[in-house]
C-alpha cells in the first residue's frame, strides 16, 4: 500500500485533466493517474498518412458491437486524452438543450441543472482554454456572463465568401468558437501558426488548447500533484460497508499497485468510466460499482454524425477550416417541428487523409484524382442529437472488454439537416459553379468505431433510482466516488461536448474544494 492522496484523478482528458487543474492551487494531496503517455511530438503529428491511414494514434483497443463483432474503437490513450486530437470546436450547449425537448424517436430529458447554473463554469472554460469567439452572433446562444476571450479567428477567404452567401441568403451563420492558441493580431508570436492539421491531428507545437497543454502541464511542478502515467486503472475496491472506495488498482508496467485516496475521481471517458465501474463489482456491489441503479453503461451517446465534402469550381486553399457555424436548424422551425441539429466545418479535406474513402470517393468523382477532390472539396460536419436510450449501452464480458450495443435513435431528423444543408448550398453558389456540370456532395456517416463524442454512461440526477451520479457527480451509492467527464450527460444536445465536460469539471472541483477545505 502506498502513501494517501486527498484526491485520486483517473484520466487526464477534457474531464480528469480539468478536475487536476482546479484542485492543483488547493494544495491538496493530487494523484493522476493516466494510463496512456505523452503523446509524442514528431513529424508524423501533422502527416496525414500516419494519423489518418494508419491510425498511428489511435489505441490498440478491441471493443465489441451488439452482435460480438470485434471493431477498433477510435480512443486516444494519452496525457490529455481526446483532446490531444480533438477539433478543439467549443461550444456551450443552448439553453434548451438543459431541458426537456421533443423528437422526432422521442423525449431528451431534461438536466437536473439549467443553463443559468452551469453558465458561470462555461466562462470560466473558455477563460481557461483561451476560447476565441464572438458572442451575439449565433441567434441560438444563451446569455454570457463574460465575453469570449479571445476575438472570433477569422475565415480565410474562401470561407468568408460561404459566410457571406449564406448570410445574402437569409441564414445566420457565425463564427466557431475555437481552443486554439492563435493570435492575429501578432502572428510572428502566435503559438499557433494557423495550418491545415489541426482537427483530428495532435498539435505538433503544441499550440491547441488541450488538457495536457491547458491543465495539466502546468501543474505538474507543483509540489502537492503527482502524476503516474501508463498507469491503468483496472479496479476500485471499496471497504466492507461499500460507501468508500478505499483502494484504486493499478497496472503499471506489468506490476500491480494499489492506492488509497480520501475522494476519488474516475474520469476515463464515457465507456471507460463504465467499464471500470462495471468490472469493480463487489459483493456490495454485485451489478457493478455504484449501480444499484442499473444505469452504469446504460444511455451511450455519441451524436448522430455525418461529414460531407461538397465540391465547387473554386479551390478552396483554406489552411484553417474550422471557423464557420450555423445553428438555424438547431431548434425546431416553422417548416419543421423537430431540432434537427447544428451544421460546422471539419478540418480541411487532403488526398491522403481522403485514401480510406478512396472506393466511394471514385465513385463520387470518378474524373478526379484524390488530389484535385480535395483541392476543391469544402468539408462539413452535421450534427443531430441522438437520444439516451437505455438499451443503447456498455457492459463488460468476463475478461473486463467493452461490449458496445447500440442502435440509432432520430436518423430522420439528421436526413432533414441534410436536405437543409442541400437547399443551403444551392443558396451558396455551390450549384451554381459545379464541377463537371453537376453538384457534388459526398457524405459519410460516422461510424460505431468513431465514438469521439460518447457520453452518458453515467448520467447525473437528483433521483438514485434513474441515475448513477447527484448533481455533484458524487456516486449515490458511494460518499467518496465522483465520475467528472462525458459519462455524467443526461443528452447531449448537438453540439461538440467537450466545453460541457470542461465547465462540468471546474464546477465539481469548486465542490471539491470546499468539500476538503
Ligand atoms: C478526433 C476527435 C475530434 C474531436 N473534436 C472535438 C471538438 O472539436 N470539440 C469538442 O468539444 N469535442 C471534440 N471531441 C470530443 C472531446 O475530445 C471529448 O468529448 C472530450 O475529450 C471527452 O473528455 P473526457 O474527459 O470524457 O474523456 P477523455 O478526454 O478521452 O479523457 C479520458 C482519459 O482517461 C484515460 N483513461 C481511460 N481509461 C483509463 C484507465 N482505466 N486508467 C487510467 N486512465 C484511463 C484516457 O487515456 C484519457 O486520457 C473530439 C474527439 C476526437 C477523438
Ligand atoms: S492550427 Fe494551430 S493549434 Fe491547430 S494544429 Fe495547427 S498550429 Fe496547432
Amino acid at each position: 500500500m502506498s502513501e494517501n492522496y486527498d484526491v485520486i484523478i483517473i484520466g487526464s482528458g477534457a474531464g480528469g485533466g480539468t478536475l487536476a487543474h482546479a484542485l492543483a492551487e488547493s494544495g491538496k494531496k493530487i494523484l493522476l493517474l493516466e494510463r496512456g503517455d505523452y503523446l509524442p511530438r514528431e513529424l508524423d503529428n501533422w502527416d496525414p498518412k500516419p494519423v489518418f491511414v494508419d491510425g498511428k494514434y489511435i489505441s490498440k483497443d478491441t471493443w465489441y458491437d451488439r452482435d460480438g463483432k470485434a471493431f477498433q474503437p477510435q480512443v486516444h490513450y494519452f496525457v490529455g486524452g481526446a483532446t490531444k486530437m480533438y477539433g478543439a470546436a467549443l461550444y456551450r450547449l443552448r439553453p434548451e438543450d438543459f431541458g426537456e425537448i421533443v423528437h422526432v424517436d422521442g423525449m431528451s430529458p431534461a438536466w437536473p441543472l439549467s443553463y443559468d447554473d452551469f453558465e458561470p463554469w462555461y466562462s470560466k472554460a473558455e477563460q481557461l482554454y483561451q476560447v476565441h469567439g464572438n458572442g451575439g452572433e449565433d441567434p441560438t446562444e444563451g446569455h454570457r456572463s463574460e465575453p469570449y476571450p479571445w476575438p472570433a479567428v477569422s475565415n480565410e477567404p474562401r470561407l468568408q465568401q460561404i459566410y457571406e452567401n449564406m448570410a445574402k441568403a437569409g441564414y445566420h451563420p457565425f463564427h466557431a468558437p475555437c481552443g486554439i492558441l492563435l493570435n492575429e493580431a501578432d502572428r510572428p508570436n502566435s503559438t499557433c501558426i494557423r495550418c491545415a492539421t489541426c482537427d483530428g491531428y495532435p498539435c505538433l507545437v503544441h499550440a491547441k488548447s488541450d488538457a495536457e497543454v491547458i491543465a495539466v502541464r502546468p501543474i505538474l511542478g507543483k509540489p502537492n500533484v503527482t502524476m503516474l502515467r501508463n498507469a491503468e486503472v483496472t479496479k476500485l475496491e471499496t471497504d466492507s460497508s461499500g460507501r468508500t472506495v478505499t483502494g484504486v488498482v493499478v497496472s503499471r508496467d506489468g506490476d500491480r499497485e494499489v492506492y488509497q485516496g480520501d475522494i476519488v475521481a474516475v474520469c476515463s471517458g464515457a465507456a471507460n468510466s463504465a467499464k471500470l465501474l462495471l468490472n469493480s463489482a463487489n459483493d456490495r456491489h454485485p451489478n457493478g460499482l455504484a449501480n444499484g441503479s442499473d444505469q452504469v453503461g446504460r444511455n451511450y451517446m455519441f451524436h448522430n454524425s455525418r461529414t460531407v465534402a461538397a465540391l465547387s469550381e473554386e479551390e478552396n486553399p483554406t489552411k484553417f477550416q474550422k471557423t464557420l457555424g450555423l445553428n438555424d436548424f438547431y431548434l425546431p422551425t416553422k417548416e419543421y417541428q423537430y431540432p434537427a441539429g447544428n451544421i460546422q466545418m471539419v478540418g480541411k479535406s487532403n488526398a491522403e487523409a481522403m485514401r480510406g474513402e478512396e472506393p466511394h470517393l471514385t465513385w463520387f468523382a470518378p474524373e478526379f484524382s484524390l488530389d484535385e477532390v480535395a483541392k476543391h472539396s469544402v468539408d462539413w460536419w452535421l450534427s443531430t442529437e441522438d437520444l439516451p436510450v437505455p438499451e443503447n449501452r456498455v457492459t463488460t464480458d468476463k475478461d473486463g472488454n467493452i461490449h458496445l450495443s447500440y442502435s440509432h435513435t432520430n436518423l430522420e431528423e439528421l436526413d432533414h439537416l441534410y436536405k437543409e444543408f442541400e437547399k443551403l448550398l444551392n443558396h451558396i453558389g455551390m450549384a451554381k459553379h459545379h464541377v463537371l456540370h453537376k453538384n457534388y456532395y459526398c457524405h459519410m456517416d460516422i461510424p460505431l468505431g468513431g465514438c469521439a463524442h460518447q457520453a452518458g454512461t453515467c448520467r447525473f440526477g437528483a433521483d438514485p433510482a434513474t441515475s448513477v451520479l447527484d448533481t455533484n457527480c458524487k456516486a449515490h451509492e458511494l460518499d467518496n466516488l465522483y465520475v467528472v467527464d462525458t459519462s455524467f450527460f443526461p443528452s447531449i444536445g448537438a453540439v461538440n461536448p467537450g466545453l460541457t465536460a470542461i465547465a462540468n469539471a471546474l464546477r465539481v472541483g469548486d465542490h471539491l474544494r470546499q468539500r476538503m477545505a
